[in-house]
């Protein structure tokens, strides 16, 4: 019998939960009583963002861009109009990376690379048309040197590099209208290509 997408998926959170407690972020886990970041939204997303890696909110919530950065996505994602089923969130390093203070700091090279085989697989079995590259950090696993706003394919899917919401909050949120309406303009182009309603 063919086993159906969303048991590939709930076989592939179990391989995920065990890969990431065997890495030497896990302490972090621990020492802070909080949790492995697995993704959220939609199991068949059209679109899929991409962000760095876990903040307190979302170490201590256990999901995704749920803390300032979140907040700034969501109405993103508002402001393209996609519905619940057409997008997810994940993250490049599922657990909260911490320095010597306990301040969050950014994932090491080696951390993100240690995590690729999962954020690959995740992506495949996602599969969606569009991933948005929110920052660095995930634009790193497929092209260290891609420009803002620019596109390249990865498979069967379109790669979209933003930067980090964290990015325009420093900024006061400056340029970031910007950054919409290029997302929008690539998403209805895309939509026009392919006929997806919704675009
Ligand atoms: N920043 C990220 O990159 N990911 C999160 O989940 C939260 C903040």
């Amino acid at each position: 019998m063919e086993i159906n997408e969303s048991e590939k998926l709930s076989d592939f959170k179990k391989d995920f939960f065990e890969h990431a407690q065997k890495s030497s972020l896990h302490k972090n886990i621990i020492e802070t009583k909080g949790h492995i970041v697995f993704g959220r939204g939609s199991d068949r997303p059209k679109v899929v963002f991409i962000g760095e890696a876990p903040g307190q909110s979302e170490n201590q919530l256990g999901k995704p861009f749920v803390g300032r950065s979140g907040k700034l996505l969501d109405k993103w994602i508002n402001e393209i109009k996609l519905s619940e089923n057409d997008f997810a969130v994940i993250n490049v390093v599922p657990i909260i990376p911490l320095n010597k203070e306990n301040g969050i700091r950014a994932p090491t090279e080696e951390e993100i690379n240690y995590f690729l085989p999962l954020t690959e697989k995740y992506l495949q079995l996602l599969n969606p048309q569009i991933i948005v590259l929110l920052g660095r950090s995930a634009a790193s696993i497929f092209d260290k040197n891609l420009k803002l706003g620019e596109t390249k394919h990865w498979k069967n899917s379109k790669l979209f590099f933003i930067y980090h919401p964290s990015y325009y909050l420093r900024n006061g949120g400056k340029g970031f209208e910007r950054e919409i309406e290029k997302l929008k303009i690539f998403l209805e182009e895309k939509g026009k290509q392919t006929n997806l309603e919704n675009f």
